[in-house]
């Protein structure tokens, strides 16, 4: 999954047929405290993945495996670090995949942004055979269009203003599901790119490694290429949500490409 094999029909079956696990990875979720109000980007996990190895979906009974507590969701959290439910004005999701809509129950005052691509792909039984959990979505879930416009965004193709400042956007990063979109966040000189699936690490990104469920292996490459292509234009930190260095990326405003100093010194 993290790390495609092969190429084609292979790749995809690959997921099935590959023993070996990861260790466990994070699954990160974003709050951008902004003069405008604070964004959530993705909501992270919530209980309800831990019924998935019951389920009848071969993918998520045998080729996932989730592990959280009542309190490591994404709204004890937030009250931890002092941001109550009303504080939250937007909730962006990069795409509709379990892991990143299961905490939207902790949002019904806030204004939720999905691509609506991604919501017609993700809803009804089609959404729920294509691995996605639909029917875990809150009853009240209706997202507002998240749809780009064809304002390039350097070398993004299609992108979307979040803030009036025009320092948070969405831009166009298809792959990993065909609508995926990653959040831009320009603090100074610097671009955070809250990246979510788009690979699952930094390595994978730099290396062009398309994962094993991306669709379309040409497209994912291309993303991938166009992350290194605006990194390159200006100093930029990659997050992604599985990527056990987000965080101390983030932390530490560590730069794509420059190698992690502690990292380096350990090995
Ligand atoms: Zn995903």
């Amino acid at each position: 999954m993290v790390e495609g094999r092969g190429h084609g029909l292979q790749r995809q079956l690959a997921l099935y047929t590959d023993r070996n696990w990861t260790e466990w990875l994070p699954t990160y979720a974003w709050a951008i405290e902004h003069s405008e109000g604070v964004i959530i980007v993705d909501t992270g996990q919530g209980v309800h993945l831990l019924e998935t190895s019951r389920s009848y979906h071969p993918f998520l009974r045998w080729e996932v495996l989730f592990r959280i507590e009542k309190e490591e969701e994404i709204g004890p959290q937030l009250r931890a670090l002092g941001i109550g439910p009303r504080d939250v004005k937007k909730v962006v999701l990069t795409h509709l995949h379990m892991d990143h809509d299961g905490g939207l129950a902790h949002f019904p005052n806030s204004e939720i942004l999905v691509s609506s691509n991604e919501l017609r792909t993700a809803s009804g039984w089609a959404g729920r055979i294509r691995g996605y959990l639909p029917n875990r979505w809150p009853s009240w879930f209706d997202p507002a269009p998240l749809d780009l416009t064809a304002e390039p965004f350097g070398p993004f193709a299609l992108s979307r203003r979040l803030t009036d400042a025009g320092d948070v956007a969405a831009v166009s990063t298809p792959g990993h599901t065909a609508d995926h979109i990653s959040i831009l966040v320009h603090d100074d000189e610097t671009t955070f790119i809250l990246a979510g699936d788009t690979s699952y690490n930094e390595a994978l990104m730099l290396g062009g490694k398309v994962d094993g469920v991306s669709s379309n292996e040409s497209i994912s490459k291309a993303t991938l290429d166009t992350i290194k292509t605006f990194a390159r234009s200006r100093p930029t930190i990659y997050l992604p949500t599985h990527d056990p260095q987000s965080g101390s990326r983030l932390t530490n405003r560590r730069l794509v490409g420059v190698p992690d100093r502690a990292a380096s010194q350990a090995a």
